[in-house]
């Protein structure tokens, strides 16, 4: 159930509500934007709207038919925005995060880091357990890549973002990054999603590469109800029947994700697209269309990589990227393109 209370209420009117709510043992969460709204958790769809409609303050109670609730917009109408030391994800500013498919070695992670940093990058990212197709391609360094990324990440005073693929691994994955990773195969890993919820660390959370939107919000909602308030979305690709691209990038997805969730939804161009040559293009179409930022791969010399060499950008075309996205970033700032 969702409240929204009269611009002219008053604490004492907002506290009644909330005191009323729990008292029928319900899970109230206020949010204190233009206008005051309370999310109700946990309300039978049976229970009269009117018992709230009737105490002073209330403008409209009504019920919400939606399976996820903590994660959606009408719960929570303004912008979350996460900060992670001097990082800001959400709320208008767009991060990017970069690094290779998997950190291979030190001189490997140090030039990406360094490359990334001078480049404006905020966050290094980097595999170190990796969910690979095949079980005899290179599955990552494990803790040992795990030092590396956050060695480079500090040398350069960058972020960390990395992935975390099993239960077994949060703790050691936990002393290194900053950010969770939640890769697509683990999308509906729902005992993974709770464990790591449970934290309420920064998560990112890839969209499963055959999932829709809303299973991707209720994935979330496992997240969110597990305690976590750092949830950021990440599009990925999806999988279709178009062979020319590894997967297909739903780039609609970012501005109708927005709509639907507070949290930061960001885009990844190159698992979307398994190409080089395309990253460029759809991270400007993501900044176009109201991306909160941008995670791609990039790696020193690419057709050497471990994981993922032909969707990983070389040092040059990353800075060229980066380069572009700035021109980009100003037109859209004179242009308001977003219609804000
Ligand atoms: C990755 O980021 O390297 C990765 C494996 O991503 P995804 O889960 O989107 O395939
Ligand atoms: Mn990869």
């Amino acid at each position: 159930m969702i409240i929204v209370m009269k611009e002219n209420s008053t604490t004492e009117n907002l506290a009644e509500v909330v005191t009323a709510a729990k008292k029928q043992g319900f899970i109230p969460q206020i949010n204190e934007g233009k206008q005051i709204t309370i999310g109700l958790i946990n309300v039978p769809q049976n229970f009269p709207e009117d018992f709230f409609n009737n105490l002073a303050g209330v403008k409209l109670a009504q019920h919400v038919n939606l399976t996820y609730k903590l994660t959606s917009r009408i719960f929570h109408p303004q912008d979350t925005i996460i900060q992670i030391k001097d990082v800001t994800i959400g709320g208008g500013t767009f991060t990017t995060m970069a690094g290779p498919c998997s950190v291979e070695s030190y001189d490997q992670i140090m030039a990406t880091a360094e490359t990334v940093k001078k480049a404006g990058g905020q966050i290094l990212r980097g595999g170190a357990y990796k969910p690979r197709t095949s079980p005899y391609a290179f599955q990552g360094l494990e803790e040992e890549g795990l030092e590396l990324l956050k060695q480079a990440a500090d040398a350069f005073d960058l972020l960390v973002v990395t992935e975390v693929m099993d239960q077994e691994h949060l703790d050691v994955v936990g002393q290194y990054t900053d950010i969770f990773q939640i890769g697509a195969r683990n999308m509906q890993n729902f005992s993974l999603l709770k464990a790591v919820g449970k934290l309420n660390r920064p998560t990112v959370l890839k969209r499963g590469m055959a999932a829709t939107i809303d299973e991707w919000l209720n994935a979330a909602e496992y997240l969110t109800t597990s305690g976590n308030q750092q949830v950021m979305f990440m599009e990925r690709g999806i999988r279709t029947f178009e062979t020319q691209t590894r997967n297909t990038l739903d780039v609609a997805a970012i501005p109708l994700m927005k709509k639907l969730t507070h949290f930061p939804v960001l885009i990844d161009p190159a698992h979307g697209t398994g190409r080089f040559d395309l990253v460029a293009p759809m991270a400007m179409a993501g900044m176009a269309c109201g991306s909160d930022g941008l995670m791609v791969e990039v790696h020193p010399n690419p057709a050497e990589a471990l994981s993922d060499g032909p969707q990983s950008l070389n040092f040059k075309h990353f800075n060229d990227m980066m380069q572009q996205l700035d021109y980009l970033k100003n037109a859209l700032a004179k242009g308001d393109a977003n219609g804000n």
